[in-house]
């Protein structure tokens, strides 16, 4: 029987089906359907052009994590985090996490604190903007005075503030980095505040650098600014990354709610809270100051409860995976793991504080398990750190390059952040890159390099 003549496979061969040789469907939906094992296996292909995660050391995100984390998440993929009635032990999770974490960072009163979990950093920071906008508008109109020009005050902060201020009508000032500091100095911010300031957020984890704004030095400040000037501005500390390090690695580091003036704190459960993607927590020193009027309660799902989010649906998998981590490893448990993340990124600045080029600026001492550097006498280079990260990519590294913010943009540095799975001898087979990177660029000089800037703050 000629070939054209027997009947094509019910079951064909997923790379020579129709679909695989005609090219997926890209702009408008398909007419028909594919099978779920050919799909996937489309889906699947294509991602192998998405860098590999491990080795990913731009990003402070979680990207390994053991198989309960997975079989939780996949137990967990039908869960409603807003349905709180439907699914009251998630709820009840939640709760339990907020206190642990409220804990965590001395809340004077951890099991009546407010806080919820959100998607990241980023909503969290809008909600703790919001309450803080809310508290100070509130005040200005009880006491008759204008309430329509708030501004915020920062040093070199993500750019989720930058969204904050912009979605939010509130101006966003950030204290210039100045004197060869790496974070801003507390004697500068008399120059940024005033009545309409809705308060001073410090970072806890520069996200450029790694290390820790001054967050005791800079309430103190504040206290001085209070007596001398009448103005009693809050505190938010942006501890996206350093919230799950500094209560670990440096319990002498007086950064949260010890301070009387912190009022709310944020951090990524996602980063070095060790969950999978997608969590974020803030917590308010006390229900005073989450503002009543920003709560809704909602109640046609069946019940009546009090929510504070920019998102209405939200997954629970990665709530349910932060109890999961809280309880798996402990106190002990998570010291030991940010404790080998800081070992092995001091191992990495010893190693490239070796190679002539580089000057180290942080290295993974003291604040954020990453080390961050720049090129010794960059104007006398063939090559810049973007040539550097692009040369390194070529074995499948990511590692981020990006100008430092003002008053310090002409300073171009590299930062590797060190992550739950960046093992010593992974590291080692980066440095090994690095080496033979550098190498190679002073032997090959770029002359039209056109690498520039591989990382986003805003
Ligand atoms: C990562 C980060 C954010 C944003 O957090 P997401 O969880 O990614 O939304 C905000 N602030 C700092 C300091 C960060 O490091």
């Amino acid at each position: 029987m000629p070939i054209h003549m027997i009947p094509p496979l019910i079951n064909r061969d997923i790379y020579s089906a129709f679909r695989a040789r005609k090219g997926l469907s890209k702009k408008e939906l398909p007419l028909g359907s594919l099978s779920g094992a050919q799909a996937y296996q489309y889906v699947r292909d294509e991602l192998f052009l998405d860098g590999n995660a491990r080795q990913n050391l731009a990003t402070f995100c979680t990207t390994w994590v053991e198989p309960e984390v997975e079989k939780l998440m996949v137990d967990s993929i039908d869960k409603n985090m807003i349905d709180k009635d439907e699914y009251p032990q998630t709820a009840e999770i939640e709760a339990r996490c907020v206190h642990m974490i409220a804990h965590l960072w001395h809340s004077p009163d951890a099991e009546t604190t407010v806080g919820c979990s959100t998607t990241g950093s980023s909503e969290a920071a809008m909600l703790g903007g919001l309450a803080l906008k809310w508290k100070w508008r509130a005040k200005r109109e009880a006491e008759g005075k204008p309430a329509d020009k708030p501004n915020i005050v920062c040093g070199p902060v993500q750019v989720c503030w930058h969204k904050f201020a912009r979605y939010f009508d509130v101006e966003l000032r950030q204290v210039p980095l100045e004197d060869g500091y790496l974070h801003m100095q507390p004697k500068q911010l008399k120059d940024y505040i005033d009545e309409n300031t809705i308060a001073v957020v410090p970072t806890l984890g520069v996200t450029y650098t790694g290390v820790y704004e001054p967050v005791a030095d800079i309430c103190h400040e504040l206290d001085h600014l209070h007596k001398t000037t009448g103005l009693d501005i809050p505190v938010h500390v942006d501890a996206a990354s350093g919230g799950f390090i500094a209560p670990f690695l440096h319990q002498k580091v007086n950064w949260d709610f010890r301070l009387a003036r912190v009022c709310s704190i944020n951090a990524s459960g996602h980063k070095f809270g060790l969950a999978p993607l997608g969590v974020g927590w803030i917590i308010w020193r006390t229900q005073d100051d989450l503002p009543e009027d920003l709560i809704f309660h909602v109640d046609y799902l069946g019940g009546n409860m009090p929510t504070f989010a920019l998102n209405f649906s939200r997954p629970g998998g990665e709530v349910i995976v932060q109890y999961y981590n809280f309880i798996r490893l402990g106190l002990r448990g998570y010291t030991d793991v940010q404790q080998a993340c800081a070992e092995v990124a001091q191992h990495i600045a010893d190693r490239l504080a070796q190679l002539d080029d580089l000057e180290i600026l942080y290295n993974g001492n003291g604040a954020l398990p990453c080390v961050c550097y720049k090129l010794k006498q960059p104007d006398k280079k063939k090559f810049t750190l973007y040539d550097l990260s692009e040369r390194v990519r070529i074995r499948g590294w990511q590692i981020a390059s990006y100008p430092l913010p003002a008053n310090s943009e002409d300073v171009v540095v590299q930062r590797i952040m060190v992550r739950h799975g960046v093992s010593h001898d992974l590291a080692d087979l980066l440095m090994d890159d690095i080496e033979k990177g550098l190498e190679y660029l002073e032997r090959h000089p770029v002359k039209h390099s056109e690498a520039g800037p591989s990382f986003s703050h805003g």
